[in-house]
């Protein structure tokens, strides 16, 4: 077993260092020792050396110096396992004193000498001995006289004169840094970023190379790429007589690296040094398998090369950077697939605010749909469909959204609403769409009778202003932010397809509209895994036919109004198995409570009366007829499947006549149809003889064979435990993980949003539950509804089709408890796609211990 390295290391070639024991850093300058690099002397402290250091043991000054000259110039910088977690500032110039600056003052002159000890003492005076930064307001900070007044004032404050001694200067140094990484602010800083609480910090020393002196001298940074799109672009500053990263300051003299009408480059200054830069930076690509940031020193005209980092990169720019490596041969398409964090994959495919773009921030909410879009306010859906008829780009602001606001999200470019969680209706809805949305954005008050809505600090907006929903960070921007565009590129289209080399679940994504079945098509979704047909009673024509059924006393009245319907429901159908050519389309009947479809207002009845022909009492009583105190449990789903047979027996004959027209024309068609809101075997039995039916009688008249499959949506406790009983009835089960989420904790997903903030706060829940499945509590069901479903049934197809379906997290939980596939809303189909494919790659090539 390798021991714990406990004491300074110089970095050769051999020497033994590791990420794990010495930090990214002092191992990336390892490799770039191997690699014949000129990298100055350097030496790496180990984790549990920096821990000693920061507990006040000191480790023999004098072994460590002796790696360097007698009167050495050094740097330290930090070295954490992995280079996001961060660490302390690098401290420069090391060992500035007396002697050495006489020395300076000779090899790079006196000024230059003189303002690298000013800033040294400067540095020292405020990181190490932690004195004042005000101390140095009122000097001269120049010259001879600059210099004799800092260090006056820094042997007034600390009653001692500056440290001479190196050993004693670096020593300090190495306690703040290590005593830095101890602190309380920077450990939860990490920790956000995903580090462990005892994650260690290694330190490097290393001699600096002067960026100052005679001859071309300066420092900067170079990398072969751009950050913001991964393409092929020499990109960094350079400044002549600097040091560290000083090139990159904003004011100053930097300048370009490679030429550039705009200005003067290093490339005209000093060719071979710029020559020597763009090999050495290519070869750490091709050696180290990454897109790498050089920072370097050129002393003299010689290169030195200090430090090599991965590029920061946006998304698109991490698709691009990996598959260019893969396909350079450098790195392999499994791990170009690794390289990618799927949720980055969202990103790419909607419009964002441009991060570098100053942002006036006035609300937050919760982040329900990603992308973002400007537009003017409008308060209601019908001022959403004038804005659009316009050719205007709006955004819907409503309290919440309800079935009746599906015609003006469609007509909006965002969505914001005072209320709701992740898987509330307007959430829902618009993930469908890809439009942007944020909903909880409770810190807004809303006036609905005026149309405006006034934010925390009292600004009031009003119908007509411009806003822009960032529906990425659920942020609410004043004004119309700049956007940069979604990028559907082929970088992406390659990692997709390697991606479904390599997966092992299904993807479908949830469609229920043409418009959908298009996007879930193009991001190459393996089929619909939920149609939620209610959505199609919302369209203009259909609504006041539905109203009439919903109206009808009697079982015959219904009829006659479905009669009305079926031939628009088979249309639908239709349209949809054609988009999906041959691929799986599971239709899920009829579920919300009817209410739903009544209008909530006086205009809304006195229209309908009108429309139904009958006393507006008729129509406000029925309204409150169907008035339920808790509809989302009551009678909905299967429930009105029993009570109202005749929906059901509609939109089964609508698609069963919708597969024999679909399948004269292409590929044939095998529906499924899924019951929703299960919750006993029975129930099932009752629809499934009526189902088969309607089947036979389609057969008789039609003459022609089809097939189908029923299944069960598994929205509520009961049906996961009783899955046993189920599952012979049935040829497969979808997990409704929405309302099994609300059902399992008795937590309404359309009120959680008001204190879900809280919760997660007080650490209640870990994660908004209906945003990250919950693995022990829903996960449990899932797990014994799937097994106990599989016992009874071999060959039952297992899925899950709540909104966590696209989630990293519950796929892998998915895959592991045997699912067939995953179906979630098509502009997650392809975070869904690459996120199954890494699951199944590290189950392949597990990670080298
Ligand atoms: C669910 O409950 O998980 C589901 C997919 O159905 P809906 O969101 O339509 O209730
Ligand atoms: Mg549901």
């Amino acid at each position: 077993m390798q021991q714990t390295p406990t004491s300074p290391t110089l970095i050769t070639p051999d020497a033994s260092i590791a990420n794990a024991t010495h930090g990214g850093r002092a191992k990336c300058l390892q490799r770039l020792v191997r690699l014949e690099l000129p990298v100055p002397r350097t030496v790496a402290l180990p984790f549990d050396m920096v821990h000693r250091i920061a507990a006040g043991q000191m480790p023999d000054m004098k072994g460590l110096l002796q790696h360097f000259d007698a009167q050495p110039l050094l740097c330290v910088r930090p070295s954490s396992e992995d280079p996001d977690w961060g660490g302390p500032g690098a401290v420069l110039n090391v060992g500035m004193n007396d002697a050495l600056f006489a020395d300076l003052c000779d090899r790079i002159g006196e000024e230059a000498a003189t303002a690298v000890y000013i800033r040294f003492v400067q540095g020292y005076s405020i990181n190490v001995a932690r004195l004042d930064p005000d101390l140095f307001d009122d000097l001269v900070v120049e010259g001879r006289e600059g210099l004799r007044q800092v260090l006056a004032a820094y042997q007034e404050e600390t009653e001692e004169p500056f440290p001479q001694d190196p050993g004693v200067q670096l020593a300090g140094v190495l306690r703040s840094m290590a005593r830095a990484w101890e602190g309380t602010t920077a450990r939860l800083l990490r920790q956000a970023k995903g580090a462990p609480a005892d994650a260690g910090l290694g330190l490097v020393v290393q001699e600096m190379a002067l960026g100052l002196g005679k001859g071309v001298c300066g420092s900067g940074v170079i990398q072969l790429v751009s950050s913001a799109t991964g393409r092929p672009k020499i990109t960094g500053r350079y400044r002549s007589q600097s040091q560290g990263r000083e090139a990159l300051k904003k004011e100053g003299s930097s300048i370009y690296l490679a030429r550039d009408p705009r200005g003067s480059s290093l490339e005209d200054l000093a060719p071979e040094a710029f020559a020597d830069l763009i090999r050495y930076t290519r070869l750490m690509r091709k050696r180290l398998k990454a897109e790498m940031q050089t920072e370097f020193t050129i002393e003299n005209g010689r290169v030195h090369v200090l430090d090599g980092v991965r590029v920061r990169r946006s998304s698109r720019a991490a698709v691009r950077i990996a598959v260019a490596l893969a396909n350079d041969g450098i790195i392999t398409p499994e791990e170009a697939i690794l390289r990618v964090e799927p949720r980055a994959v969202t990103e790419m495919l909607h419009r964002q605010v441009d991060p570098e773009a100053p942002r006036h921030v006035i609300a937050k909410g919760i982040a329900a749909s990603p992308g973002a879009a400007s537009g003017r306010i409008v308060f209601t859906s019908a001022a959403a469909q004038a804005a659009a008829a316009r050719d205007e780009s709006c955004v819907l602001i409503r309290r919440e959204t309800t079935p009746e606001d599906i015609r003006g999200m469609h007509a909006s470019a965002a969505v914001l609403t005072e209320r709701g969680g992740i898987t509330s209706h307007a959430a829902v809805i618009a993930r469908g769409l890809g439009l942007p949305c944020v909903v909880g954005a409770s810190e807004l008050k809303f006036n609905l009778r005026r149309n405006t809505v006034t934010t925390a600090d009292g600004q009031t907006l009003k119908e007509g202003d411009v806003i822009t929903i960032d529906g990425t960070n659920g942020e609410v921007i004043l004004g119309s932010a700049p956007l940069h565009e979604a990028a559907h590129d082929g970088a992406f289209q390659q990692l997709m397809a390697w991606a479904d080399e390599f997966r092992d679940i299904g993807v479908r994504a949830n469609a229920d509209t043409p418009a959908d079945a298009l996007i879930a098509r193009k991001f190459e979704a393996q089929g619909i895994g939920l149609c939620r047909t209610e959505h199609m009673f919302f369209e203009p024509g259909r609504l006041t036919v539905m109203r009439e059924m919903i109206f009808a006393a009697e079982a015959e009245d219904r009829r006659a109004a479905l009669d009305q319907l079926l031939p628009m429901q088979r249309a639908d159908f239709v349209e949809l198995f054609r988009i999906m050519q041959g691929h799986p389309v599971c239709i899920r009947l009829l579920d919300p409570p009817l209410h739903e479809f009544l209008p909530t207002n006086r205009d809304g009845m006195r229209s309908l009366a009108e429309a139904l022909d009958r006393p507006m009492s008729d129509v406000t009583r029925r309204i409150e007829e169907l008035a339920e105190h808790n509809p989302m449990l009551g009678l909905r789903g299967v429930r009105l499947g029993i009570n109202m047979p005749e929906i059901y027996d509609m939109q089964a004959r609508a698609i069963f006549e919708a597969v024999l027209e679909a399948s004269r024309e292409g590929a044939s068609v095998v529906p499924e149809i899924m019951i929703p809101l299960v919750s006993a075997k029975r129930e099932v039995e009752l629809v499934k003889s009526r189902v088969e039916a309607v089947a036979a009688e389609v057969r008789t008249a039609s003459n022609q064979r089809f097939d189908y499959r029923l299944g069960v949506m598994v929205e509520t406790p009961r049906a996961a435990l009783r899955a046993g009983e189920i599952a012979p009835h049935v040829s497969f089960l979808s997990f409704g993980t929405n309302d099994l989420t609300q059902m399992t904790y008795g937590l309404s997903r359309d009120d959680a949003g008001r204190f879900m903030k809280t919760y997660v706060q007080e650490g209640v829940f870990a994660e908004d539950p209906f945003h990250t499945l919950d693995v022990d509590g829903v996960g449990e069901l899932l797990q014994t509804g799937a097994e106990r479903g599989r016992d009874a049934r071999k060959d039952l197809v297992l899925s899950i089709c709540g909104e966590h379906g696209g989630n990293p997290e519950s796929i892998a939980f998915c895959r592991q408890a045997g699912f067939d596939y995953v179906s979630c809303s098509p502009f997650r189909v392809p975070v869904a796609r690459l996120a199954a494919a890494q699951l199944a790659v590290k189950d392949i090539f597990p990670p080298k211990m």
